[in-house]
């Protein structure tokens, strides 16, 4: 069955760019808000990404209150805010509303699809597409895989997500999925680490693929965001996801990052960015690192294939190549012994992932070629 007929619930930041987007790759669309004048933001951001995609924009698109008319959808995207009991009521709606063979799927950054999809009816018809932002402009789409999700729900949503002109990349569920798991994992090892911000970020993007240091980027993304999620993150898999504390001594200092003007960098002066590294920074260490350690648990765990763990740091953090390219590129073998001695140094967290250590002993690498 093709997916024709989409729809969204929630007209928020990422509703409605999903929405503009799908409306731009010639799908029938269904938008719905509780709010009316989220409806209206909404319709301007749409205006906005029909013209760039050189749409009309009298493209099907339906914005409305009510989630009555999601009746004839094939596939609905939930994109209400992150709170699990608003989500879970949502999808006992959604069940109630949709055709029984359609599609619910959620944009949740972090909740658990199994969880959501247990709500309903049909938690084979549940899966997680999780959109990045701004989605209008990121090609990304991870397409996470509850305990209940189907092959044949999977494959359609897969379809979908290239008709809309993005990559897909399956994940399967774990707290955080893929790209967050490991670039948070990055963060809270520099920050834990320790060292100057502005040498950090300036090391992190000489000696390696990343474009931005993690002080900038936490700053970018908002720390009382980023505090929630390495929280979250922290609960689920314990100490390797604890920062030693530098996003709180931010956040509780009301210094929320570039949305409140100062974070780890005041924005009144911009910093200076272009600066270069004096020395080796430890955090910036730390960070490629941590992110590596992270990806080789998600390729042991089965969370993602190689390609697809580096593909996925490559597209949704604008890395020039994936944390195991740049593994292949160190030596498995020294990246190892590093781990291994901050294990046996008081670090237990380090401790060689076997999907790192086998390779490694074996001489082979994570890329051909
Ligand atoms: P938002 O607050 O901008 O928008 C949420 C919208 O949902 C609001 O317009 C609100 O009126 C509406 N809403 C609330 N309850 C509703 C209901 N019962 N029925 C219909 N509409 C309802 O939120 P957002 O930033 O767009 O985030 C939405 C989801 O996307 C969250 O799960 C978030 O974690 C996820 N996400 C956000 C980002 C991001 O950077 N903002 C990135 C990836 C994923």
């Amino acid at each position: 069955m093709g997916t024709e007929r989409v729809g969204i619930v929630g007209a928020g930041v990422m509703g409605a760019e999903i929405a503009g987007v799908a409306a731009a790759a010639g799908l029938d669309v269904s938008l719905v808000d509780a709010e009316p004048e989220a409806l209206e933001t909404a319709r301007s951001r749409i205006s906005r990404i029909l013209e760039r995609a050189g749409t009309e924009p009298a493209a099907a698109i339906e914005l409305t209150t009510d989630d009555d008319e999601l009746s004839d959808r094939d596939l609905v995207i939930e994109a209400v805010p992150e709170r699990l009991e608003l989500k879970t009521r949502l999808f006992r709606r959604l069940d109630e509303v949709a055709a029984p063979d359609a599609i619910l799927a959620s944009n949740t950054s972090g909740l658990s699809i199994t969880t959501l999809a247990r709500a309903t009816s049909r938690p084979q018809r549940v899966l997680g597409l999780h959109f990045f932002n701004p989605a209008s402009r990121m090609r990304l789409v991870e397409v996470v895989r509850g305990d209940d999700t189907s092959a044949e729900v999977l494959a359609s949503a897969t379809v979908l997500v290239e008709r809309l002109g993005k990559i897909p990349i399956r994940v399967r569920e774990c707290p955080g999925f893929l790209v967050n798991r490991i670039l948070v994992r990055a963060m809270a090892e520099a920050y834990r680490a320790g060292g100057d911000p502005l040498e950090t970020d300036a090391a992190v993007i000489e000696s390696g693929p990343a474009p931005m240091g993690p002080y900038a980027l936490g700053d970018l993304i908002g720390l009382d965001t980023l505090g929630a999620i390495q929280q979250d993150l922290a609960r689920a898999y314990g100490d390797r996801f604890q920062d030693g504390g530098a996003i709180e001594a931010q956040t509780a200092a009301g210094r929320l990052g570039r949305k409140s003007g100062a974070g780890f960098f005041e924005y009144a002066q911009e910093a200076d960015v272009g600066k270069r590294a004096q020395r080796d920074q430890p955090g910036a260490d730390a960070y490629y690192l941590g992110a590596l350690h992270e990806a080789a648990l998600c390729v042991g765990d089965h969370v993602a294939g190689v390609p697809e763990v580096d593909l996925a740091l490559e597209l949704g953090a604008g890395w020039d190549h994936g944390p195991l390219t740049w593994a292949d590129s160190q030596g498995l073998p020294a990246l190892v012994e590093r781990m291994q001695s901050l294990a046996t140094d008081g670090q237990e967290r380090y401790a060689p992932p076997a999907e790192l250590s086998s390779r490694a002993t074996a001489d082979r690498r994570f890329r051909r070629g």
